[in-house]
């Protein structure tokens, strides 16, 4: 017999020789349906692989991020054969499984191109193989015969002799996956047992390449799928996609005239135009109201140093890439600056300061320059011109901790305030390579954690993922559709205050190192704007939208009274248009509900005499409405 032990500690007899296909068996035939793949002393091996005594095994089961990692995978190997099958002598590179999907790379005879028909037809194919059910076997090579195993598929020899693991190739052996006599992949696994295990995928598109991502490589065509564990994972996830396609921001972004990105200021360059100016307004407006509440102090740097800053600062050092070309002016260099932490420490370096300061919050919405490649450009969720909601916070060892408590809940608050309610944090922590003192490094990653625990969020720890100076926590927040966004970080350096020497006098008289904690909550302003605008579609919460009421005459001589109405909201603080009855009715409120107005305001004979509006919002339709009742129910929606 087998002694193995489950993840919940348990152990379980199997006679010897069992698989992990035999110990899903045992433990239930749902547990047998749902297992791709077995997980032996954390190695992830096939179904098929027999279990070694007193090993730990888990079961991986299709729907788990794993298992999907899996069937994913297990269908771009289906993909391959799919296209060798129909395109004799095409070449295949690498098809990884990636989020919520695979792709595979390919070079076709003759440098013949893929057609969207040719995704229908390799489809076809593809479903053939499932139907077939190819069982997937695993082989082990010495190099030499995967050399010429692989002999008329040059990226393959190229994997082997590079050694790479993550595609198979080890130093002295090979492992490849064969479905038939044609069809054999290099390949480190796991796999399905075999192809009738799959079918819930679809080809999504092809896309160009460069071999290894480099432009000097030959250019080869990457087909894109999506696979999933049943139907109905499937079609939610296009059923998503289609949901993400209507949100696009760029697509809102022209649709509701709120910005574009001129070519003739260049990439990554937005501008935003009178309506999205408001919004972004608003927005700035309520985050320094309450930043003012919290006790912040602001303050103003201007966009450009000499290149002395960002040497003391270290950015010169570890960050160039990210940093615009500089600029030579009366003998000196100059810098757009990347990020507004050197120039606040400056002003807290302006003068002694006392522990009676302390916490010192400096907040400002700094717009900063980052070089991104054009290639990564994505609309406003990846500009070169940033405006960050920034601050930093100077404070005593025993204010650390208690600081970011406060400081996490004020992050929480506010994103709560722009309709954002599903969280989840990252807490990262010390990197192997490091500055600072390990105690420090205690220190500030205990009061990360503290202020997590506080909050009462839920949260992952990232083991070692911190910045080589600062330990982090990452806010995601989930939209209105499940996708999970980064927005604020808080961090602690640890670098920083060594680096420009900063000092505050304690109560014993001594000199003592502030802690600094850097933390913008928006993230910046042009990608949390996109994200809002994604999020709700472009129909912004009252408070933010640009027009909050439309009012529209039935006839010319109702224009009279939509005055009125329009300025008795305006007085009551709502931002109002009135759309005069020079064009028909029906076409001016498919305008305004185009344009996203929460309150359609619609006034005719009845409602001149009775003075009363129809009101159209975004939950209904209601007539005679009083003009009184309305302003009531508005007056808790027009602000924050
Ligand atoms: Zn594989
Ligand atoms: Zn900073």
């Amino acid at each position: 017999m087998t002694t193995v032990t489950l993840p919940d500690g348990s152990n379980r007899e199997l006679p010897a020789g069992s698989t992990g296909a035999d110990l899903a068996a045992s433990i239930g035939r749902g547990l047998a349906k749902a297992a791709v793949a077995v997980r032996i002393d954390g190695r992830e091996a096939d179904l098929g692989a027999v279990l070694p005594e007193g090993a730990t095994v888990e079961v991986i089961t299709a729907g788990s991020a794993e298992g999907r990692h899996v069937l994913r995978h297990s269908t771009a190997h289906v993909l391959a054969q799919a296209v060798t099958d129909l395109w004799p002598g095409a070449r295949f590179a690498i098809g990884p499984a990636i989020e919520d999907g695979f792709y595979y790379d390919f070079e076709l005879p003759g440098g013949a191109h893929f057609s969207d028909d040719d995704l229908e037809r390799i489809e076809a194919r593809m479903r053939e193989i499932v139907a077939e059910d190819q069982p997937f076997v695993r082989e082990e090579h010495t190099v030499e015969e995967g050399l010429s195993l692989f002999s008329d598929q040059p990226y393959k020899l190229e994997i082997i002799n590079g050694v790479d693991r993550g595609e198979g190739a080890g130093d002295s052996t090979v492992s490849a996956y064969r479905n038939n006599d044609r069809f054999v992949d290099l390949c480190r696994g796991p796999h399905v047992p075999s192809t009738g295990r799959l079918g819930h995928f679809k080809l999504m598109k092809v896309a160009a390449a460069y071999w290894r991502g480099d432009e000097h490589r030959p250019q080869l065509q990457r087909i894109y799928g999506t696979a999933w564990e049943s139907k109905a994972a499937l079609e939610e996830h296009l059923r998503r996609l289609e949901e993400a396609e209507k949100r696009d921001h760029r697509r809102l972004g022209a649709e509701l005239d709120l910005f574009h990105f001129p070519p003739e200021i260049g990439g990554g360059l937005p501008v935003f135009h009178p309506k999205g100016g408001l919004v972004r307004k608003l927005m700035e407006d309520y985050s320094k109201a309450e930043h003012e509440k919290a006790g912040y102090d602001f303050v103003w740097t201007p966009h450009l140093a000499k290149s002395t800053l960002f040497e003391t600062s270290g950015h010169l050092e570890w960050y160039r890439e990210g940093m615009y070309p500089p600029m030579e002016m009366e003998g000196a260099t100059y810098y757009p600056k990347p990020m507004n932490c050197p120039m606040h420490i400056l002003v807290y370096k302006s003068r002694q300061r006392s522990y009676r300061e302390l916490p010192l919050r400096l907040f400002e919405f700094g717009t900063v320059y980052r070089f991104e490649r054009s290639g990564v450009l994505n609309g406003l969720l990846r500009v070169r011109g940033i405006t960050q909601d920034d601050a930093h916070i100077f404070c005593t060892p025993e204010q650390l901790s208690p600081e970011l408590s406060d400081l996490l809940g004020f992050v929480l608050r506010i994103l709560r305030a722009f309709g954002l309610e599903d969280f989840e944090a990252e807490l990262s922590t010390r990197p192997d390579k490091f500055v600072g003192e390990i105690e420090d490094w205690d220190k500030a990653t205990d009061s990360l954690r503290q202020a997590l625990d506080t909050a009462g969020i839920a949260y992952a720890v990232a083991e070692g993922e911190g910045a080589f100076y600062a330990p982090k926590i990452d806010v995601h927040v989930r939209d209105a559709i499940g996708r999970r966004w980064q927005v604020s970080t808080l961090q602690v350096d640890l670098q920083e205050p060594q680096r420009f020497d900063m000092e505050f006098v304690g109560a014993d008289n001594g000199r003592h190192r502030p802690y600094m904690i850097h933390r913008a909550l928006f993230g910046s302003v042009e990608r949390f704007f996109g994200i809002l605008l994604e999020h709700y579609a472009g129909a912004f919460p009252t408070w933010l939208s640009p027009v909050q009421a439309s009012v529209l005459p039935v006839r010319s001589d109702h224009e009279e009274y939509a005055a009125r109405v329009a300025a008795r909201l305006r007085e009551a603080g709502a931002r109002v248009e009135v759309l005069a009855a020079d064009e028909q009715l029906g076409y001016r409120v498919r305008k305004a509900k185009q344009e996203k107005v929460p309150y359609v305001l619609v006034v005719g004979d009845q409602d001149l005499h009775a003075g009363t509006v129809g009101v159209n919002s975004r939950t209904g339709e209601e007539r005679g409405v009083p003009l009184e009742d309305l302003l009531g129910r508005l007056a808790a929606e027009l602000r924050p």
